[in-house]
């Protein structure tokens, strides 16, 4: 098996160096990831300037990791478009530092990687442990993820589908168990925070405290890694929603007669 490792931390991040020492018994790993932090970078593709490719030291044995300049999901799509030659059986990107819950998905770069990986028709699974301090112990994490990827769900994963896992800060046997969720609901606590630069102009930063969320409401990821479980959120790509798709039909949506305002 070859799996290629990415993340949203950059390659340098201890969490990517956990993450690819955890998928070496499966047997082959490449890590292509950002050279630099690109937490919260959304899935973004890099379409009006070149990118860069380097090799990258590496702190695992037997890993070969290249750093690229731009974004998570650019790093996945180069090494999935033909930068890495040997066929990839396997995408998975973290572990990152903090939690991807909620909302947090459509900020994370974390599971923008994974996204990319399954528009290109690889399966994928994106590890984020809820701790964001600076001396986080990764390895907790790394074991669950060398779990999850034992098991080998990621084969039964339909199109367009990944896999979000966010692991509690704890001690391995602390940790409860696994729980199958979905996205639970986020609060962000961000505030404008506005100063003025030495010419007199104001400029701006989006800060305030971490986020918090709903940690009461059951069967949610935030619930479960509240409660010392380790989440497992299948993700789906379709971000219809089906049910307000059913009201608009009933409202008489498709019988408008276009431009015509009674
Ligand atoms: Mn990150």
């Amino acid at each position: 098996m070859h799996i290629l490792v990415s993340n949203d931390d950059g390659v340098y991040a201890p969490g990517i160096a956990a993450l690819a020492e955890a998928m070496l018994p499966f047997g082959q790993v490449t890590v292509v990831a950002p050279r630099e932090n690109r937490s919260a970078i959304g899935h973004r593709k890099t379409m009006h300037k070149p990118l860069r490719i380097d090799p990258a030291p590496f702190p695992v044995k037997g890993v070969a990791a290249f750093a690229t300049s731009e974004s998570p999901s650019d790093s996945v799509a180069v090494a999935l478009l033909g930068f890495i030659k040997e066929p990839i059986d396997l995408v998975v990107s973290g572990i990152n530092r903090g939690a991807n819950m909620g909302q947090d998905l459509t900020y994370s770069g974390t599971v923008s990687a994974a996204f990319e990986a399954v528009i290109w028709h690889k399966p994928a699974i994106a590890f984020s442990l809820v701790d964001f301090s600076e001396n986080a112990d990764y390895r907790p994490a790394a074991a669950i993820a060398r779990q999850v990827v034992a098991l080998g769900l990621y084969r039964n994963l339909p199109p367009l589908t990944l896999l979000n896992v966010n692991v509690p800060p704890l001690p391995l046997e602390q940790i409860k168990g696994f729980k199958i969720v979905r996205q639970g609901l986020r609060t962000y606590n961000d505030a404008l925070i506005t100063r003025i630069d030495p010419y007199g102009r104001p400029y701006y930063w989006i800060g305030g405290e971490a986020p918090s969320g709903d940690m009461t409401e059951e069967g949610t990821d935030l619930w479960a890694t509240h409660n010392g479980y380790v989440s497992l959120t299948p993700i789906h790509l379709d971000m219809t929603s089906y049910a307000v798709m059913r009201e608009l039909a009933a409202a008489g949506v498709e019988r408008l007669v276009p431009g015509q305002v009674e």
